[in-house]
């Protein structure tokens, strides 16, 4: 994939430190790169970020309707991020 943001990108993102388009841009090339995303979880703040995404899928119940999306898109991070953090099915 073209055009993948450098570590010190990735970890204002997980900051939350990028503008919105930036951090949309961010997330959309971490669902498209594998290697990006690995980069990521092994950045210290990779562990900040996943934690963050539990609070939003925590906070996400109560705004459902209008986060189906987003919803997806966590899922999709915390996959990637994260494999073992998969909840167990039972
Ligand atoms: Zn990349």
């Amino acid at each position: 994939m073209a055009n993948c943001p450098i570590s010190d990108t990735l970890e204002r993102f997980a900051r939350g430190e990028l503008s919105d388009s930036e951090t949309r841009a961010c997330e959309a090339h971490l669902l498209a790169c594998g290697r990006c995303a690995k980069t990521l979880s092994e950045l210290p703040v990779g562990q900040d970020l996943i934690q963050e995404i539990r609070e939003m899928r925590r906070s996400r119940e109560a705004l459902a309707p209008h986060l189906s999306g987003l919803s997806a898109l966590e899922e999709n991070l915390t996959t990637l991020l994260f494999p073992q953090a998969e909840p167990d099915p039972d």
